[in-house]
């Protein structure tokens, strides 16, 4: 007998529609023909297309249960460290969706696109003011793309003045796309460590900085969740030496309305509208990655720009210096309208109330786990903490193991494994939407997982056991993956 539906309560199996089709069943009726006959081409015959054969109760159970199989942040916690996986007010769907956004043709004539010319251009100035700086481009597609972009207008900024260089300052904390952004423009990434604090030093900024370094991409607060509170001096060091400073703003979420980057001396830096400003992301949907830059880098970026000309919008081409185009059209305008409406419907206190939050809630987790868990860093961290399994080696239960576990609980683990400077990490993000009940029970949850790890570490190792999949051989998943479902 085949594997009967329900091996997790109502949570049904659920075969390829091509198992479970039969013949000559139908998922509609056709008006009856009034037209001649007309065979398919032959090379379209039904046997080289092989469809199956649906009832509309098929078709509508097979969607239906797949979706069921979804964990996502509109279900329960996400506390994916790094992402921000924060939830997203549903009335920027909304927005996006009405009919004269959504329908919006970027070929139209910039005469029949003004309604949506004027919210790009307010964008770039929200998205200016939050980060400090004087203007931006809307057109990268991604965080990554957004740095990048940044790599092309530093590379451009010192070709304007004769200059080649060929280095860029990364240190140990950042994000993959990093070095890869910087190694795809053709700078060679040095590495620099983290001090015992897990911030960056004055002292080894000045160590690796040099004519030949055309700047430094640092992530802030970086991936360890702390702020890097010596920047402003390492961009001094940076500035004098004829460098540039590139600000990672992915965890922008822990410092809107708080600190200007702009400020602190980024020369450059980009937002992920996806995670910071209510787009939903983890299952490859369109993203925004703009580039927010000062003055001095302006004549550089991306063409077309939207321009104001008396009272209408423009798209214009006209900047000479540009590093050219990007990005098909103006970017991910959807993603625009979402960012748009949450800043415009948070307004300015409510934004810096949402990092506030975000940040003490993952303070809040990090005092009340440590002692349970291993804290890499023990100084107050932004918007997310960063543990290890060190405590759990002894009983051989690992990082992999609690956060499989933690699934039986109903939480989405961490992230795991990452920033790759702490052995065993476990990564918890928060976010300023979860409540204090919630972040309590995920508490809770975590010290029962400890608490078994002492007493009853097979339960660990054989998690997770109230999932639909459970543990999953991961080396073959990677090595061999099946693609069919
Ligand atoms: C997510 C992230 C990126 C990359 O952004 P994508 O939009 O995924 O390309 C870069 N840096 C940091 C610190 C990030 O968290």
């Amino acid at each position: 007998m085949k594997e009967a539906p329900g091996i997790t309560g109502l949570i049904l199996n659920e075969p390829l529609l091509w198992e479970k089709g039969k013949k000559g069943r139908r998922g509609f009726s056709l008006p009856r023909r009034d037209v001649d006959f007309c065979p398919l081409d032959e090379n379209l015959t039904s046997k080289t297309l092989d469809f199956p054969d649906l009832s509309e109760v098929d078709v509508i159970r097979h969607y239906t249960r797949l979706s069921q199989w979804n964990f996502g942040v509109d279900t329960g916690m996400y506390p994916l460290g790094s992402c921000t996986m924060k939830y997203n007010p549903k009335i920027n769907e909304k927005q996006a969706r009405l009919q004269g956004f959504a329908g919006a043709h970027p070929l139209l004539p910039h005469t029949l696109s003004q309604g949506a010319l004027k919210l790009m251009f307010e964008l770039e100035r929200l998205l200016a003011e939050i980060t400090g700086m004087d203007a931006v481009s809307l057109q990268p597609a991604a965080g990554a793309q957004g740095e990048l972009t940044g790599m092309l207008l530093i590379h451009a900024f010192h070709k304007s003045k004769g200059i080649r260089r060929s280095k860029i300052i990364i240190p140990d904390t950042a994000h993959g796309t990093n070095p890869s952004s910087a190694a795809l423009c053709g700078y060679r990434p040095v590495h620099v460590k983290s001090n015992e604090q897990g911030v960056l030093s004055v002292e080894a900024i000045a160590e690796v900085m040099n004519e030949d370094t055309a700047g430094i991409m640092v992530t802030n607060p970086n991936t360890l969740g702390l702020f890097e509170k010596n920047l402003k001096e390492i961009a001094e060091i940076v500035h004098s030496k004829g460098g540039l400073v590139y600000g990672d703003g992915a965890n922008m979420n822990a410092i809107m309305g708080m600190v200007q980057m702009g400020q602190i001396g980024a020369d450059i830096m980009h937002l992920n509208l996806h995670k910071t400003f209510s787009t939903p992301h983890g299952g490859g949907g369109p993203g925004s990655g703009p580039v927010c830059v000062k003055k001095h880098l302006e004549p550089f970026l991306p063409v077309p720009r939207v321009a104001q000309e008396s009272d209408r919008y423009v798209l214009s081409e006209d900047f000479p210096e540009s590093i050219g185009r990007l990005h098909a059209f103006f970017g991910n305008f959807g993603v625009m309208v979402k960012a748009y409406s949450y800043i415009q419907s948070m307004g300015p206190d409510n934004l810096k109330k949402a990092s506030q939050l975000a940040v003490l809630n993952a303070n809040y987790i990090q005092e009340m786990l440590k002692g349970t868990l291993h804290l890499a860093y023990d100084r107050p961290c932004m918007h997310e903490c960063v543990f290890s399994d060190k405590l759990q080696q002894p009983h051989k239960v690992m990082t992999l193991d609690m956060a499989k576990r933690l699934m039986d609980y109903g939480f989405h683990p961490p992230t795991v494994y990452f920033p790759l400077i702490v052995n065993g990490a476990i990564m918890i993000e928060p976010t300023e939407t979860e409540s204090k009940e919630d972040l309590d029970l995920f508490i809770e949850a975590c010290k029962a997982i400890s608490n078994e790890a002492q007493q009853t570490p097979q339960l660990l190792l054989e998690a997770p056991q109230k999932c639909k999949v459970r543990r999953m051989d991961e080396t073959a998943a990677a090595r061999r993956p099946c693609l069919a479902g």
